[in-house]
C-alpha cells in the first residue's frame, strides 16, 4: 500500500516520523508532500496512492479523480468542510476524520485568547479577570468538553446549547443547558463556538444572536470563520463599543476591523487551534492508524461519508 500524507502547512517533524513509523511496521511505503505550493504537485502527488492524509487541504473532485487508486482518505484533525464528502463517495472512497485528537490545543487556545485579551496583551495596563465570569458553549463536542475542564479551573459558570446531545449528557459535566442559543448569548459575557461548518451553520452566528449578549461581550472563535455572518458582525461592533471578537484565523473583513476597531479584537496570523506537536503527534498517528486499520481489517469506524 502506498500513502501519502499531503499537507501545504508543515507538520512537527515528530508527528512524521511516528506517523511513518505506523506505516513502516504495517509494512505500507510512506510518501510526504510538505508546504507544497501549487494544486499541480498535489495532483501528480495523487495519482498512484491507496491512501492519503490531509489537514486542512482542499480534497476536492478534481483531486478524487486524479487519485485513480484512492481507497481512502483521512483529515487528520476534527472538521472535515475541506474534503468533498460526496465526490468520495462517487469515487468509491471513504473519507474519515480524527475525532478529538486535537481538541486540547483547540481548547488551550480559547482560553490564551481570552486572557491575552482581558490584560490588554500584557500592556501593563489594568485588566480584568475570569473567575466568576460566564462562558457559553456554542455546540457542545470534544473542544467543548475540555473547555468545560479548563473554565472550572478559573471558577467560571458554564452553559451550553447543542440540540443535538442529550441535556443529560451535557448535565454530566456538572454545566447548564440551555435549549435556545439565543437564552445562552443573552446570559453570558464570553461565548466561545464550537460549531462544526455545514450548509445548516455557515453564517448562523449574526446580528441576532450577538446584539442579545450582555456587556461587555466577547466572542470566541476557534471553529471557523465562515460560521459567522460578518455583516451583522461589522453591524454589531459599530452599534457596541463592548463587544471583542477573537477568532482563530482572519476573518473576510479583517480590514475593517484594523481600521476601525483597534483593541476589540485578536486574529491568529494562520490557523493555529491545533498547532501544537502534541496535536499533530495524536491526529498524524491516529490517522496513520485508521488506515492501517482500514486496509488490514476493514475498520470504518471514524467513516463520515456514505
Ligand atoms: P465535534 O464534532 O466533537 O463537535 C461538534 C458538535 O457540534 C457536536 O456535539 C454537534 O452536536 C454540535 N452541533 C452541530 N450542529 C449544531 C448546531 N446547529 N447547533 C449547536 N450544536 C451543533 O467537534 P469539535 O472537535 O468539538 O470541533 C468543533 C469544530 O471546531 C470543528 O468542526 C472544527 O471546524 C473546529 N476545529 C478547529 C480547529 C482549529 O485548528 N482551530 C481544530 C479542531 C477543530
Amino acid at each position: 500500500m502506498k500513502i501519502l500524507l499531503a499537507t501545504e502547512k508543515s507538520f512537527a517533524p515528530v508527528a512524521v516520523s511516528s506517523i511513518g513509523e505506523v506505516f513502516d511496521s504495517a509494512g505500507f511505503e510512506f510518501i510526504l508532500l510538505e508546504n507544497y505550493k501549487s494544486k499541480e504537485l498535489l495532483l501528480d502527488a495523487v495519482s498512484d496512492i491507496d491512501g492519503l492524509i490531509v489537514r486542512s487541504d482542499l480534497v476536492t473532485k478534481e483531486i478524487l479523480e486524479a487519485a485513480k487508486k484512492l481507497k481512502i482518505v483521512v483529515r487528520a484533525g476534527a472538521g472535515y468542510d475541506n474534503i468533498d464528502l460526496e465526490a468520495c463517495t462517487a469515487n468509491k472512497v471513504i473519507a474519515m476524520n480524527t475525532p478529538g485528537q486535537n481538541s486540547n490545543a483547540v481548547a488551550e487556545l480559547v482560553f490564551a485568547m481570552l486572557l491575552h485579551h482581558i490584560r490588554g496583551g500584557f500592556n501593563g495596563k489594568m485588566g480584568t479577570e475570569l473567575r466568576g465570569k460566564s462562558i457559553g458553549l456554542h455546540a457542545f463536542g470534544n473542544v467543548s468538553k475540555l473547555v468545560v475542564e479548563i473554565a472550572k479551573g478559573f471558577s467560571m459558570y458554564v452553559y451550553a446549547y447543542d440540540p443535538f446531545i442529550p441535556d443529560t449528557d451535557i448535565r454530566k459535566y456538572g454545566i447548564k443547558v440551555l435549549k435556545r442559543a439565543e437564552e445562552m448569548y443573552r446570559i453570558c459575557h464570553f461565548v466561545s463556538i464550537h460549531l462544526p461548518l455545514n450548509n445548516a451553520t455557515r453564517k448562523s452566528v449574526g446580528y441576532d444572536l450577538l446584539s442579545k449578549m450582555p456587556s461587555p461581550a466577547i466572542i470566541v472563535n476557534t471553529a471557523r470563520k465562515e460560521l459567522i455572518d460578518e455583516d451583522g458582525l461589522i453591524r454589531i461592533f459599530e452599534e457596541r463599543p463592548d463587544m471583542v471578537y477573537l477568532s482563530d484565523v482572519e476573518p473576510e473583513c479583517s480590514n475593517i476591523f484594523k481600521e476601525k476597531y483597534k483593541g476589540r479584537y485578536l486574529f491568529t496570523a494562520k490557523k493555529m487551534g491545533a498547532q501544537t506537536e502534541e496535536a499533530n503527534i495524536n491526529a498524524g498517528v491516529a490517522a496513520a492508524r485508521q488506515i492501517v486499520d482500514y486496509f488490514i481489517n476493514g475498520n470504518e469506524t471514524f467513516r463520515i461519508n456514505k
